[in-house]
């Protein structure tokens, strides 16, 4: 069935594009965003044909810019919407729930944006898939590129955690690390795009790519029953996935699947790479690019080409984008593992750290649905808590047990 997406659209001067492989307006260098005929999505996407769909972001296709779903895939999305009580509870709040997009198949959000940029490349004619990536979406891209036997080229900065190359590399594509940050990377991936006919994920088909967040919002209305929450509270990289979620609870309501409603969306980022933060805080037209210097690889994007549409929704919304310190960001990290047993890589602990810091602010109210985006495993950034935790090692011996083991813990308890 052929896509319900129109064309192309500047989001600075509105002229329209073919839905092909551009992503900059010829005339005013803006983004390209894909536009869709709603009337044709109300039509077709009834709450019973969605619910029929797979457990996959694929029962969302009416809602993206592809002609059919790929023939082989990963099956990205349709991850759990697991209400938080402990969490809550200990950030002073009633109605928390985590929306764990660890439970990808490649452990990140990643999955939902690169099985859309890789179908629409394939229907594009593209037989080379490429990205810049911060570490996720390499795993995606070479995971995606190895189930359907595309060749894959991913570009990540050479000084990112080795887990996150181990798992890229293992897929067997072709890996290159790049010495310089992610904006180095991206420079130069803009650079082969011009000269290679490649589907670069998050540069020449970046428009399809970007469509692929909006699922989240999808999944989390129609996992509370058909509706929006509050408020959400989503990490910031280039900020697409900020406004897709924006967008995506915005579609529902226009084309009738939940009661209009626009949550208020809440940003975060590291201190250490927080461009939209301070624009932000600083009531500024403009996002001025940063340095990055953060364990929040994941995030460490110093040049947020989405920066400035991640802003206009915080600022319409009536939320805010926040930022933290890598101590803050360690600390969200063992927060969310201690009270709702998943374990997020840096990423998720620079969300839940702004939680924390919007509910102790009184920011986000007491009685407020909350819906916090946890993007990301923590299993590829162990280093970030290596020398947090703490075990006990004793020989098989059950008196060593008692005192070592059982007396500490006692100790513990009294304190
Ligand atoms: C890429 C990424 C993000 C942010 O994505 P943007 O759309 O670039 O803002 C958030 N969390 C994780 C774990 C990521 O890998
Ligand atoms: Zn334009």
């Amino acid at each position: 069935m052929a896509t319900t997406a129109e064309h192309l659209k500047c989001k600075e001067c509105g002229r329209t594009y073919p839905l092909e492989a551009l992503f900059v307006c010829d005339f005013c260098f803006g983004p390209l965003e894909v536009s869709y005929d709603y009337e044709k999505i109300r039509r077709r996407a009834t709450k019973d044909r969605i619910t029929l769909g797979p457990p996959s972001l694929w029962r969302y296709a009416d809602f993206l810019p592809v002609n059919s779903k790929p023939e082989v895939d990963l099956q990205a999305g349709y991850t759990p919407l697991l209400k938080a009580d402990r969490l809550a509870a200990e950030l002073g709040l009633k109605k928390v729930w985590v929306k764990n997009d660890t439970a990808n198949p490649t452990h990140s959000f990643k999955d939902r944006v690169v099985a859309v940029a890789l179908q629409r490349a394939r229907e594009l004619g593209f037989d080379v898939v490429a990205c810049a990536s911060t570490g996720n979406l390499a795993n995606s891209v070479a995971a995606h590129a190895a189930a359907s036997g595309t060749e894959a080229f991913v570009f990540v900065p050479a000084n990112l955690e080795i887990q996150k190359i181990i798992a890229t590399a293992i897929y067997g594509v072709n890996v290159v690390k790049v010495r310089g940050n992610y904006d180095d990377v991206n420079r130069l991936c803009t650079e082969i795009a011009s000269e290679k006919k490649w589907a670069f994920v998050n540069v020449n088909v970046r428009p399809y790519y970007a469509e692929g967040s909006k699922t989240l919002a999808y999944e989390t209305a129609e996992q509370l029953g058909w509706r929006a929450p509050d408020t959400v509270v989503t990490p910031v990289a280039s900020g697409s996935l900020l406004t897709k979620i924006h967008k995506g609870f915005w579609e529902l309501g226009e084309t009738g699947l939940i009661r209009r409603k626009a949550p208020v969306v809440h940003g975060a980022q590291a201190l250490g790479c927080g461009p939209v933060a301070t624009a932000f805080a600083e009531k500024a037209e403009h996002v001025k690019p940063v340095k990055p210097d953060t364990i929040a690889k994941s995030l460490a994007i110093g040049n947020p080409a989405d920066g400035i549409f991640a802003l206009e929704v915080v600022r319409e919304t009536g939320g805010s984008i926040e930022s933290v310190t890598e101590q803050e960001i360690v600390d969200g990290i063992k927060l969310l593992a201690e009270t709702t047993g998943i374990f997020t890589e840096t990423a998720g602990g620079v969300t839940t750290a702004v939680l924390a810091k919007l509910a102790a602010s009184g920011k986000i109210y007491r009685d407020d649905e909350v819906v916090l985006y946890i993007t990301g495993d923590g299993l590829k950034t162990l280093d970030a808590v290596a020398d947090t935790i703490s075990t006990y090692e004793i020989d098989p011996n059950y008196s060593q047990f008692e005192e070592e083991v059982l007396g500490d813990v006692l100790k513990g308890a009294a304190k």
